[in-house]
């Protein structure tokens, strides 16, 4: 079973993407996550064992930066709600 989760992130000069995450918490399996962001330049990540990265950690992996502005985005970015 894969599961997908979609933060909501937002620049400070307004511009809106998401940082998606997918995992796999099938048992007898393989478990993995990956880190994909939608809207913003960075890379991708891709790590086992899932929930071993804190959002903190993801965010310096992936160094997210606004197209818009070049801002780096960080945790505190996420829009929550
Ligand atoms: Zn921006």
């Amino acid at each position: 079973m894969v599961q997908k989760t979609t933060f909501k992130i937002e620049c400070s000069c307004g511009h809106i993407g998401n940082l998606s995450m997918r995992e796999n918490d099938a048992p007898f399996s393989t478990q993995w996550e990956r880190y994909e962001l939608t809207g913003f330049n960075g890379g991708s990540s891709c790590g086992k064992d899932p929930g071993c990265m804190s959002l903190k950690e993801v965010f310096s992996e992936l160094a997210p930066t606004c197209p818009n502005c070049n801002q780096p985005i960080i945790e505190g970015n996420i829009k929550k709600g």
